[in-house]
């Protein structure tokens, strides 16, 4: 039974969405989950993470899962920087000290499971939520479309975690206060059975774009691309193309891709804004790229997701259920918790540089 109340209803099934489910549902009585993706064998985007997201995972009880994906443990990368390589070795702190890169179409389902394992999750679908339901200046409750019919569903808290292009997050009035258009392209796809290293990176620098191969699975690499738009608008060519000039064109992973076989089709984004909205307000949450995108350069999107989840979270327990929880100051905490991944970001998101 869709219809009536829940204490939770997240919109949003994914790295955030799956997450906060998981986490909150030990205070909520009913969690509700509604995704409205169809599962997929390819999705063109990546999760990436370093220690500081080891740790996240860990303290929101998801790190066997993660790990349980398969992928293996980085500990440096190659660094090359025009005909300059250099070796980077992560520090290692403790258990927690490398680098990981998992396929969404792996870790995505892998968390949405774990949040379904939990007895009072339901997952709805592909489902879709199309309206929000106010009450007295208050969230109160959602329209859900499912298989062709539309429920009402009332609940404590709705959870936004519906990316980048949430229109829910505008119709909760959620306004962005900082937006920075990015001048990046990103590409990638999945290969294998390429003759590198299982244990290290590699990153290519070049004044407009930026190569990288990661180990990703078993026998499995993520190779992508990060293009200035000014380059592909000098070259005139599809992304796609520029990706597989890139890649071929590059002294590291050109000769191991001619080796491997590719195992995705090639895949990204482009023309996309960093943004920045509040966090929280009467009945309602931000989690993930919805309240908070950082442009995939930085490869910081699965940190954003955790840090939201693990706050609301934080704010839930520490009034013991969902409808006592005081989510003021949640934009405050948040901007404070990945302010130097914000600052980077902004950075490298700075006008392209102009072509002589
Ligand atoms: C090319 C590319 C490369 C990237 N590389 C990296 C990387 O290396 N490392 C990294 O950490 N991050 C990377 N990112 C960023 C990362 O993909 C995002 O930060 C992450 O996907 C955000 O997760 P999310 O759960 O917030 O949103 P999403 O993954 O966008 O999921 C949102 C979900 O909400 C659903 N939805 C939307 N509207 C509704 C609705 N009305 N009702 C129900 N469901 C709805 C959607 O169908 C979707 O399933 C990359 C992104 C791109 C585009």
């Amino acid at each position: 039974m869709i219809a009536g109340h829940w204490s939770v209803v997240v919109v949003g099934g994914r790295i955030a969405g799956a997450t906060a489910a998981w986490a909150l549902a030990p205070y909520a009585e009913k969690v509700l989950v509604v995704d409205a993706s169809q599962a997929t064998s390819f999705w063109p985007q990546q999760s990436t993470w370093d220690r500081d997201g080891a740790i996240l995972w860990d303290d929101l009880g998801l790190l066997d899962t993660v790990l349980a994906c398969g992928a293996p443990r980085t500990y440096g990368h190659t660094f090359r920087f025009e005909d300059e390589v250099s070796e980077q070795d992560y520090p290692q702190q403790d258990g927690y000290s490398y680098r990981m890169t998992v396929p969404r179409e792996v870790l995505d389902p892998a968390l949405l499971r774990a949040a379904q394992s939990r007895d009072n999750v339901t997952v709805l679908r592909p489902g879709r939520v199309r309206d929000i339901v106010t009450r007295g200046g208050r969230v109160s409750g959602v329209t859900v479309r499912h298989q062709g019919v539309e429920h009402a569903v009332s609940c404590d808290l709705l959870v936004l975690a519906d990316g980048r292009l949430s229109r829910n997050a505008d119709r909760v009035g959620a306004v962005p206060y900082q937006v920075i258009p990015s001048p990046w392209v990103a590409m990638l796809a999945y290969f294998a059975d390429l003759p590198l290293p299982t244990d290290r990176g590699y990153i290519h620098l070049e004044r407009d774009n930026v190569a990288i191969s990661t180990p990703c699975g078993p026998r499995q690499w993520c190779v992508s691309t990060d293009m200035h738009q000014a380059m592909l608008d000098a070259s005139g060519r599809h992304p796609a193309q520029e990706f597989a000039r890139i890649i071929a064109e590059d002294p590291h992973i050109g000769p191991a891709v001619a080796l491997g076989r590719r195992i995705t089709p090639v895949g990204g984004a482009g023309k996309l804004r960093m943004h920045r909205r509040p966090m929280s307000g009467p009945g309602w949450c931000l989690v993930g790229d919805a309240g908070y995108h950082l442009d995939p350069v930085v490869a910081r999107g699965t940190k954003v997701a955790l840090v939201g989840a693990q706050l609301l979270r934080d704010r839930i327990a520490a009034a013991g259920d969902v409808a006592g929880a005081v989510l003021d100051g949640l934009t405050e905490q948040r901007d404070a918790a990945l302010e130097g991944d914000w600052e980077l970001a902004e950075q490298a998101c700075l006008p392209a540089p102009v072509r002589s």
